[in-house]
């Protein structure tokens, strides 16, 4: 461990907080609250905004745009549920300006949350400083502070490869491709990951030529093969290109030059997003005065979030599991549990995972692929998602699919949808997963008529 001569002038000496936690996204602030509803006593550090990634750059941002994307297709499709509307437009200002409007208020919720279970929000980067016995010390601002445990938030950042000319010609990540105030014409996605497919359905739906170039055989990363295909397609029809299996190369005259099996290719876009991956922010966290463990670049954990140091935590994106808001949320709470002496490991078989595209993903426990992997016998069952009539009420012409995936005495491994509105129909079958039900039990639950969730059920008895 590396000695520091630690500045006691600076000390607040008044209190020693049960947890300190660094970084208020979801994964810090929602265990801030939680721990703190418990009855520990709770200082939270944020450097920028409360909320982190996912209320400010993330989650919340892409989808308030999504949702006025997907209304302006309605509108425009009207036709095909009997409406007829003309000049149909989106106005861009105002759609940034909701969006802002919606980021204020839930920051405010948050805040408000904060304070009314008294967690001490301390607005300034924070940095571990070492520890003195059991007791962390924490620098932030001109203070010191000092608690029993410390639990690391402090998330992850766009990853962008180094490709030759791209700098000089300019680039796009999420964060700026979120503030985006006049369309271009034209864009190309490096990647075709979660993140990735999303800003092609935004930008798409409003008319932007769209291509896509993956290294990957398919588009949606860890996605089930054959939903990953169906959206493919989706896009494909709505003129979207993709070049998969496909590496880009650099950007020279104003050209993004890429390479595949067949040869070498060009692509002209008006604009670049780099959308390949995310990466933990561990610099400048004093991680290395503590000789914190990390694993490829993340802070490594076990399964109560503990890291190889006695009463330090990590949770979220820090440690490069899952890299989701929920998944960072649960983790927290883990790791608060924990630090009360409740063991309760943290499990990833059931995270689920959605893609807020047009159509929608949804996405819980393994793929036919994982499966085929660990060489596990498994029996696959799916429907069209029209077999859903609520389905058919509101998607004209589109069919989706619900695939169930079951081992051989019928207990639910993975369930993968696609099509509108997945997201809201996965919860069941989350359930269902983590509590390894049968399709028998599934199928045993009354489910409201007409819903789209009713899906579920109609895989289960097929
Ligand atoms: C475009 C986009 C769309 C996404 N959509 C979804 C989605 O739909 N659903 C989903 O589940 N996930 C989504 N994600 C991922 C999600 O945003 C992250 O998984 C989630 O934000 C991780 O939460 P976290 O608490 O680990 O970290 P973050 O949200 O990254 O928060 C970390 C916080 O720590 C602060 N911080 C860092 N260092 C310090 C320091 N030294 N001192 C003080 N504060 C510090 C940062 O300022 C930040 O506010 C999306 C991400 C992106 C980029």
């Amino acid at each position: 461990m590396t000695n520091k001569i630690i500045n006691t002038s600076k000390i607040n000496y008044a209190m020693i907080y049960d947890i300190a936690i660094i970084g208020a996204g979801p994964g810090g602030a929602d265990s801030a609250e939680f721990a703190a509803r418990q009855g520990l006593s709770v200082v939270l550090f944020e450097k920028n905004k409360v909320g982190g990634v996912c209320l400010n750059e993330g989650c919340v941002p892409t989808k308030a745009l999504l949702h006025s994307a997907h209304l302006y297709t309605h509108a425009s499709q009207g036709k095909k549920y009997a409406l007829s509307a003309s000049n149909v437009s989106l106005d861009l200002g105002k759609l940034m300006s909701r969006k802002k409007k919606i980021l204020k208020k839930l920051g405010a919720g948050i805040k408000l949350g904060l304070n009314n279970h008294n967690v001490k929000l301390v607005e300034a980067e924070a940095r571990l400083q070492g520890k003195e016995g059991d007791i962390f010390n924490i620098e932030a601002g001109e203070e010191v502070y000092k608690a029993k445990h410390t639990i690391l938030a402090t998330g992850s950042e766009a990853f962008v490869p180094p490709i030759e000319g791209l700098a000089d010609y300019g680039y796009w990540t999420a964060r700026e491709a979120l503030e985006v105030e006049e369309l271009p014409e034209s864009l190309i996605v490096i990647g075709a990951g979660v993140i990735g497919m999303e800003f092609v359905s935004f930008f798409s739906s409003l008319g932007v030529s769209v291509s896509v170039v993956e290294m990957q055989d398919k588009v949606l990363g860890a996605i089930d093969r054959e939903i990953a295909l169906e959206v493919q397609k989706a896009f494909e029809k709505k003129g979207v290109k993709f070049y998969l299996s496909t590496r880009v190369t650099g950007v020279k005259d104003g050209r993004l030059q890429a390479e595949n099996s067949e040869g070498t290719l060009e692509l002209e876009g008006e604009k670049i997003l780099v959308s390949v991956g995310r990466r933990a922010i561990t610099r400048g966290l004093g991680l290395d005065r503590l000789e914190v463990a990390l694993s490829r670049g993340a802070v490594q954990t076990d399964s109560y979030m503990q890291t190889n140091v006695k009463g330090l935590y990590a949770i979220g994106d820090l440690t490069g599991q899952s890299m989701l808001a929920h998944t960072a949320t649960r983790e927290g709470v883990i790791a608060v549990k924990h630090i009360m002496g409740q063991k309760e490991e943290m499990s990833y078989q059931a995270i689920p995972g959605i893609v807020y595209c047009d159509p929608e993903v949804a996405s819980v426990g393994q793929t036919e692929e994982e499966l085929q992997a660990k060489g596990i016998d498994y029996i696959v069952k799916k429907v069209p998602m029209t077999m859903s009539g609520r389905f058919v009420i509101e998607n004209e012409m589109v069919n989706g699919l619900c695939k169930i995936l079951t081992d051989k005495a019928g207990v639910i491994l993975g369930v993968h949808l696609v099509g509108n509105t997945s997201s809201e129909i996965l919860v069941p079958a989350v359930m269902a997963v983590q509590d390894g039900m049968t399709l028998e039990q599934l199928s045993s639950y009354v489910f409201p008529h007409p819903t789209i969730a009713e899906i579920l059920r109609v895989v289960a008895m097929s």
